[in-house]
């Protein structure tokens, strides 16, 4: 039972959300029976279109698929961090709770950026499409006082070696799988479909 032509979709009228199309898919239930066929319960399959606001960080998102990694800084001369730069994203510095100024660090991350730490896992959660095993890598950038975690899709992570962003910028979907990272000098002719430098 597939209606996916009528997959939920939104469209913003006059500032307000207007859903339409489907949101909730109903799919039949299957008996769990033990050995001698006792029933002990159901398989319940929901299939749910979820709708999820970025609020203040969709302009991160968006510039993701224009080939542009933006970072937040605190502009409050009176707040005691003023001038932290904050990659992740944050929309409000947490110290002062002003709202942080958005600036475009897709240079710096070019530059020098490297592997602080990194991890390998085999195991995935629900709706991965990485390949496995995922090479996890948190990433240092001179002069931001946060650490981003992320993907390496090629070669293999080391701490302290320098790594570049990519971006989906062909047919960008607008979730963070959007910036995946490779080793510097990485051939642009190497790059996951879809990826640009
Ligand atoms: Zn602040």
């Amino acid at each position: 039972m597939s209606c996916k032509e009528d997959r939920g979709t939104v469209k913003v009228v006059d500032g307000k959300y207007k859903p339409s199309g489907k949101f909730h898919y109903p799919a039949p239930n299957t008996p769990i029976k033990d050995e001698k066929g006792k029933l002990l319960g159901i398989t319940n399959p929901r299939d749910i279109v979820h709708m999820h606001s970025y609020g203040g960080e969709a302009i991160f998102f968006e510039s993701l698929g224009k080939g542009k990694l933006m970072a937040t800084k605190c502009e409050n001369p009176d707040c005691e961090t003023t001038g932290s730069i904050y990659m992740p994203f944050r929309i409000f510095c947490p110290d002062c709770l002003t709202r942080n100024k958005v600036i475009d660090i897709t240079a710096k991350a070019k530059k020098n950026a490297i592997v602080h730490s990194f991890m390998i896992t085999e195991r995935t959660g629900a709706f991965n499409t990485l390949p496995t095993p995922i090479k996890f890598v948190n990433v240092e950038f001179e002069g931001v006082c946060t650490i981003l975690m992320g993907a390496l899709i090629r070669g293999e992570p080391k701490i302290g070696m320098r790594v570049v962003p990519i971006f989906r910028t062909k047919k960008p979907d607008y979730t963070i799988l959007d910036l995946l990272w490779v080793p510097a000098d990485w051939p642009a002719k190497d790059l996951p479909e879809g990826y640009t430098y």
